[in-house]
This record gives C-alpha cells, structure tokens and sequence, in this order.
C-alpha cells in the first residue's frame, strides 16, 4: 500500500489562502488504510479548518479512490463553484485529479511517503521503491533498493555494526537481513553471482499491455 502522512496544518493553511471555497476530498483505499486520508481523517481536517477559517466555506466529500477516473468522475457535481479542491490522496491520487478538472487547482493535503507496511498501530515501514525490475527473487524477500540505506545491490557496505545499519542505528542492515533469509532458504549461492546490472532507462515508467487494449477497444 502506500503510505503518507498529513501535511503540517500551518503549510496546509498557506495553500488554501487564496481560495474562498474549498472542497475537501479524501481517499477510501491506501489512504484509509494508512490513516492518513480516509473519513476519519478528512473529518478531522474538516474540523480543524472550519475553526480557523471562519470567512471560507469548505466543503467535504470521500470517494473510494482517487486515482480511478470512474470515482474521480463523481466529484463533477460538486466542484463548479469551488475555487480549488484540497485532496488527501496520494501523490498518484492528486494528479489524476488535477488532469481530470485542469482548470481547478488541487491541493495536497498528505505528503506521499512510500509503498510499505504497518508493522504494528502507528509505525509503517517502507518495503518497495517500485523499480520496475524485481529482484526479491534471489534477496530471499528483502528490497536492498529500498530497505538498504545506500540501495547497494552487490552486498553490504561493511560498515553494519551488531546487525543495524551505519546510516542509522534504528534500522536493521538490510543486507544482513538478506544473508540469513538466503541462507535459511538454502539459497546463499545468490550472493556470490555477479550482481544484476538495473536499467534506470526504465524510469519515468509507462506500462503498456496490447492485449488489454485490443480487448478494450473490440
Ligand atoms: S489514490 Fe493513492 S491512496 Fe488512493 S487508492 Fe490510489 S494509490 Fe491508493
Ligand atoms: S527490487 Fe525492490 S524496489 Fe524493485 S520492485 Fe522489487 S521490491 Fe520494489
């Protein structure tokens, strides 16, 4: 899922200045899940604007996900008089928005952080960075793209000490983490092919199926 957090209310406050009628939009899928943006969410924010924002009329409204055109759609009827649409989506979720309705600003109330987990109430961790070319296959499970803090691919740096990472004491070094799966697996002969060159060329990414367009456009 991806995970974000809500933005400080005194930056949240700076971009809704300079309109008078907000409409307030949260996300029922990641965004919920994370409690970031969800009903909950959006009714506190709600709250906390009314408050301070007496001279402006702000609406608010949820819809399933908001990076699907087909809910995205039913905010139509509600934008005509708004001057800009404060969104707690994801990144993802704002610019399908924005291109949607690109006469209307769209605001981001979240600070889209990264795809993760909750590993327990109120902690979420960060586990994929969506590179495009998977390689959890011979890690035994672990991401050295994303859950390494230098995103090495070729081994560890040397510098873990009693298994956490040098760049900060409060995370496992991933690497360590990837020779005891490997070697629980019985898969350690990974770690001494030659590492896996990535093709960055892939970025920014563009996923194409011609089959799912002939079956659409038929
Ligand atoms: S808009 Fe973002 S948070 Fe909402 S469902 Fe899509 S990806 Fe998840
Ligand atoms: S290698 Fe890591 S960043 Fe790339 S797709 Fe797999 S889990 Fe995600």
């Amino acid at each position: 899922m991806i995970i974000a957090e809500q933005k400080p209310f005194a930056e949240i406050q700076d971009m809704i200045a300079p309109y008078g009628k907000l409409l307030l939009v949260g996300c029922g899928t990641c965004m919920t899940f994370c409690s970031a943006g969800g009903p909950d969410e959006v009714n506190k924010l709600a709250e906390a604007l009314y408050s301070e924002n007496k001279d402006r009329l702000i609406e608010k409204t949820n819809i399933p996900r908001q990076c699907s055109m087909k809910f995205i759609d039913r905010l139509e009827k509600k934008i005509h008089d708004t001057e800009a649409i404060l969104s707690m989506a994801c990144g993802n979720g704002v610019q399908a928005v924005a291109s949607r309705f690109p006469e209307k600003p769209v605001l981001p109330a979240l600070n889209t952080r990264f795809i993760g987990i909750k590993e327990e109430p109120g902690v979420w961790t960060e586990m994929c960075t969506a590179c495009g070319d998977c390689i959890l296959w011979r890690t035994g499970g672990i991401c050295p793209v994303t859950r390494c803090a230098k995103g090495l691919l070729n081994g560890p740096c040397g510098g873990a000490s009693e298994g956490r990472c040098e760049v900060s004491k409060d995370r496992p070094c991933a690497w360590q983490q990837i020779y005891h799966a490997l070697k629980r697996l019985n898969m350690l002969h990974y770690l001494k092919e030659k590492p896996q060159v990535k093709d960055w060329r892939i970025r920014p990414g563009i996923v194409i199926r011609e089959d799912l367009r002939e079956v659409e456009a038929t």
